[in-house]
């Protein structure tokens, strides 16, 4: 048996586990392919998995060329000098963060509409990537004012510390303002309210996640496994 196949046919067993845990309860799986190499994702993508994701805006675009069948998710931190990679090769853009660089994806964006994610930073750390949930309705309704942009929803990532159930539960109580009212909704809310969706849980917290009503989880390790990560890491997160 030729080198590769045991892995393969590994990956596409745990592969089949998770899509049916996670079909049973309605909730999409991003395969975080950031440490994978291109025969995982060809094999994944073969066996039928559509949504990818991938933490750096160049690693993005490589891989939406390479593999141009597959969704592609940007999940990682942007700055607006890499804005066109994702206006040109995200099926969805899940850390918007701030209004300027957004504006700046927009501008870039052509012939179509890109599905937004507000990337919340639910424990309000220093530290951490996203909005404030101060400042989230302000971020919702300049994102929401841009037509090339529409918001699908938010993100977050709990902090490594902490109880990531309560992190989790709080977006969802975020989004369930934003849907009542509470949080300053755009006027034509009944336009968004059916499909904000949570996208939340990654390897150590997706089954949390799922209970408290992610529609979308994050899967890198737990999928891919971490053999790949010591031998041919091919980028850092
Ligand atoms: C890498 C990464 C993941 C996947 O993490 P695992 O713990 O390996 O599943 C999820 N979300 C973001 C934003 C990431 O950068």
């Amino acid at each position: 048996m030729p080198p590769g196949v045991d892995e393969a046919e590994a990956l596409l067993a745990r592969w089949r586990r998770l899509r049916e845990e996670l079909d049973a309860s309605g909730v999409r799986l991003l395969a975080v392919s950031k440490y994978a190499p291109d025969r995982a994702v060809a094999s994944l993508a073969s066996a039928g998995q559509r949504d990818f994701a991938e933490s750096r805006p160049q690693a993005l675009r490589d891989r939406a060329l390479a593999f141009p069948d597959v969704e592609w998710h940007m999940i990682g931190p942007l700055q607006k000098n890499k804005a066109k990679y994702v206006a040109r090769h995200a099926a969805m853009w899940h850390s918007v963060e701030d209004v300027d660089t957004a504006a700046a994806v927009a501008r870039h964006v052509e012939g179509r509409v890109l599905p937004v994610l507000l990337q919340v930073n639910v424990a309000g750390a220093a530290h951490q990537h996203g909005v404030v949930p101060q400042l989230l309705p302000a971020l919702y309704e300049a994102v929401d004012a841009m037509p090339q942009l529409s918001v699908a929803g938010l993100m977050c990532m709990a902090p490594k510390e902490g109880d990531a159930r309560a992190y989790f539960a709080k977006l969802r109580h975020l989004r369930d303002a934003l849907a009542n009212g509470s949080l300053r909704p755009p006027s034509d809310w009944t336009r968004h309210e059916a499909r904000l969706g949570l996208c939340m849980g990654m390897s150590g917290d997706y089954r949390t996640a799922v209970e408290e009503g992610a529609t979308m989880v994050r899967l890198g390790t737990l999928l891919f496994g971490t053999s790949y990560r010591d031998g041919e890491q091919r980028s850092l997160p």
